[in-house]
Formats: structure tokens, C-alpha cells, sequence
């Protein structure tokens, strides 16, 4: 892996790749570590660099930055695969993703690939027993799927790959949503095993790629507090939290969560893990819930909240911030001395101090006092790069009422 520390080269141009030049003081993301450069920082781009092509980057000074590709329908026009200068060919893509899988564990089901925080920005693989899941977020990624379909199953040896290329946010590549099967044959239903817990996933209809993957440690930091205890998992999705607490000997558990298909999806879950008369589903507004609760006075041992992202853009911050704290604020009402709240973010613009400041004014609120019994984070096989902050999105507290 490259180095970050190389002090750019002075080069001379005659080669054959593509390259741009950056605006004076626009090299300064770039060598801190970061890969992107946006469109308003580029001061040239070579005229034979047609978009998706690698890019050699250029300071104003003319020294190397490395390699990317280049799209300029994006406002993320060029994202940096590597700071040398190297060909982004077949073997280039081969040694990332087999870096990429030297990196994880084994395990029945985990993301391979995750983007930036394994240098392959815009590619996401995950495995799910033996199929893998692609998505393709650029262009850069998006003409590559040929090659990349051909190492995936070189390296990872699936009976089919789905592609699950219906992101919104392709759009700001010029993209349309796409998705089915692209190699093999499958009807997309999986069941997997994550820690011990059974789950049933379509890779083809479900959300996201068919199956979050990025709380697997999380069950595990909380399942500890569940013996003998009530439970109450908010935005449960297909079950995760809820699941796990009642296989750890939970008295009571209660599931709330607004898709009704997400919900079908939970109890054949809890079906298959033996779990059925132990959970009771809602299919309900979490805010209503959590309102009606805090009203009757309810109580519990655990609480967890995990709510999709109330904000896609920073001017929205604030009234996410309410949000957050109207959900942690009636959980801490409810939760008894002793009792554990698992409480999450996955909004890029959340950061994990703005969190900690909700909760500390939500328990203040309550007139609770908290224990910080851990920092939570993203699992492991979505490894976050300091140097680029968005890789950090799921940011959480374990957090203990004294
Ligand atoms: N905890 C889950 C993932 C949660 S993702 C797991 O471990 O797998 C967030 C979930 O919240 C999604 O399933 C979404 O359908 C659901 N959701 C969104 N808004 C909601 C609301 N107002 N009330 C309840 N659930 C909601």
C-alpha cells in the first residue's frame, strides 16, 4: 500500500495517461490524505480524458498526487485510487480487493469492499453465504463492472453475484438505478448466520444491499445486558437487536419498526431462530411509540435506538438534532437504574461529539445520570480512514443509567 508520506515527485508530462491540474492550495486535502477533488478545484483537465478514464493528479506545481478517475458530471470529479503513479488496470483492481479481503475475517456474511475505507471509492462487495452483492456508486466503478465481475469471482468463488446498483445518489454521477443478477443464477433469498443469530435476506428487494451488516459487533457489545431484562429495539428493521436479546434470555423484548415488509421479514426471522412467542412486533411510527411509552410510564432495562438518518444535508442539521434528542429523551425517561441504552447515528453530518452533546442534554433533561460504557462504531469490515471522515458514519453509545 502507498505510502502517504511520499513527498510528491516532479514528473515530466509525454506519458499516456489522462491527468488534471489543481487550483494553488487545492493539493493541501489531497495530501493530507483524503481522495476527492471537486470540480471548482481543478484549474485543467487534459482534453483527452474522457470521463471514467484514470487521471494522473497534478498540483499547480506540477508534482504527482497520484491516480484517479475522472467524471465531470460529479461534483466529486476526480476520487484518487492511489497515491503513486501506477496503471489502474486489471491487477491494480485484483491487488485491492485481495488487500481488501486479507484485511476481514472470514465470515458467512461481511462487506468485502466498502468504498474509500478500502481504497476502491464507489465499490461496494458483500458476501452472503456464497453470493456476493456489488453496487456501484460512479461512473469510474460503473464501466469497470465487466472486470470487476471476472476478479469477484476469480477470488471469491461465488454461485451468483446481484447487483444492487439503485442508490439514490448515483444520480450525481449521471447514473440511472439499476439492479438483478449478473452473473450465476439466484432468487436473491439467503439465510446467513451473523454471530450466532439466523437471518433470512432477498439480496434482490431488500434495503441497502439486503442486509445491514454494519452493526454485527453492536449485537454483541449489548447482548450482555439482555439476560432476564425488558427490552425495547426501535427501528428494528429485520429484527437485529431484538433477535439477539431474546436468544440472550431477555424476559420481555419489543421490536418497533415502520415497514410493514421489514416487520414480515423480522417474525420469519424470529421463526427461524426459534424465537417466535419471545418477540412482540409492531409495526408502528418509533416516535409515536416511544411517546405513547413515555406517557404511560412505562419502563425498561434496554433501550436501543437506531433511527435511518433524519438528515441527508447540513442545512437540515438542527432539525435532526431534534429528533435525536426527542427519541433519547423518552428512552431515558423509561429506562430504570442500571438500565442500558444503545443509541446510533448513521447521518454523515452527526458528527460523534454532536451525538454525545444530544445525550448529555437528553439525560440532563431526564434527570438521569449516564455512564459512558463504550463508543460505538461501525463493524470492522467497514474500516474507517481517519484521513476521510465520511467512511466514519455509524456512531454510537453504550451508555449506562447510575
Ligand atoms: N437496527 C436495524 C437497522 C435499522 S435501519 C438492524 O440492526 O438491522 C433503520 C430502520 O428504521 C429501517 O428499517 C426503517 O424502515 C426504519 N424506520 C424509518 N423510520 C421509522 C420510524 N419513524 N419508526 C420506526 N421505524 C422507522
Amino acid at each position: 500500500m502507498a505510502a502517504r508520506s511520499d513527498k510528491p515527485r516532479l514528473v515530466c508530462y509525454g506519458h499516456n495517461m489522462s491527468f488534471i491540474i489543481l487550483k494553488p492550495g487545492k493539493e493541501r486535502r489531497l495530501i493530507a490524505g483524503h481522495s476527492w477533488i471537486y470540480a471548482g478545484e481543478i484549474a485543467a483537465v487534459h482534453d483527452k480524458a474522457k470521463d471514467g478514464d484514470p487521471v494522473e493528479i497534478f498540483d499547480h506545481r506540477k508534482r504527482s498526487l497520484g491516480v484517479g478517475l475522472i467524471n465531470r458530471k460529479s461534483q466529486i470529479t476526480v476520487r484518487r485510487f492511489t497515491t503513486q503513479k501506477e496503471e489502474l488496470d486489471k491487477a491494480f483492481f485484483r491487488r485491492r480487493l485481495q488487500a481488501a479481503a486479507a484485511y476481514r475475517e472470514p465470515a458467512d456474511a461481511q462487506r468485502l469492499v466498502f468504498s474509500e475505507g478500502d481504497q476502491l471509492p464507489g465499490l461496494i462487495l458483500d458476501r452472503f453465504g456464497d453470493c456476493l452483492v456489488l453496487q456501484a456508486l460512479t461512473l469510474g466503478i460503473d464501466q469497470r463492472k465487466p472486470m470487476l465481475i471476472e476478479l469477484a469471482r476469480e477470488l471469491f468463488k461465488p454461485k451468483a453475484i446481484v447487483e444492487r446498483s439503485d442508490a439514490p445518489t448515483r444520480k450525481l454521477e449521471g447514473l440511472t438505478e439499476t439492479k438483478g443478477v449478473i452473473f450465476g443464477e439466484t432468487d436473491g433469498n439467503v439465510v446467513i448466520n451473523v454471530g450466532g443469530v439466523r437471518f433470512a435476506a432477498n439480496l434482490l428487494e431488500d434495503q441497502k444491499t439486503g442486509f445491514f451488516l454494519d452493526q454485527a459487533v453492536n449485537y454483541q457489545e449489548m447482548l450482555r445486558f439482555c439476560s432476564g431484562k425488558r427490552v425495547l429495539d426501535c427501528f428494528s428493521y429485520h429484527g437485529g437487536f431484538a433477535l439477539y436479546a431474546a436468544q440472550a434470555g431477555a424476559t420481555t423484548v419489543e421490536a418497533v419498526e415502520i415497514s410493514e415488509a421489514a416487520v414480515v421479514r423480522a417474525r420469519q426471522n424470529a421463526e427461524l431462530n426459534g424465537l417466535l412467542g419471545k418477540i412482540d412486533f409492531t409495526c408502528a411510527n418509533a416516535f409515536d411509540i416511544l411517546k405513547k411509552y413515555d406517557v404511560e410510564k412505562r419502563q425498561f432495562d434496554v433501550i436501543v435506538l437506531d433511527p435511518p438518518t433524519f438528515t441527508r444535508t447540513k442545512q437540515n442539521v438542527d432539525d435532526a438534532l431534534r429528533g435525536y434528542k426527542e427519541i433519547n429523551l423518552r428512552a431515558l425517561k423509561m429506562l430504570v437504574p442500571g438500565g442500558v441504552l444503545a443509541t446510533f447515528t448513521c447521518s454523515h453530518h452527526i458528527s460523534t461529539e454532536l451525538l454525545r452533546a444530544v445525550v448529555v442534554d437528553a439525560a440532563a433533561d431526564a434527570h438521569k445520570t449516564v455512564r459512558l460504557v463504550k463508543t460505538l462504531t461501525q463493524n470492522a469490515d467497514h474500516p474507517i480512514l481517519p484521513a476521510i471522515p465520511e467512511t466514519e458514519y455509524l456512531k454510537g453509545f453504550l451508555l449506562q443509567v447510575i
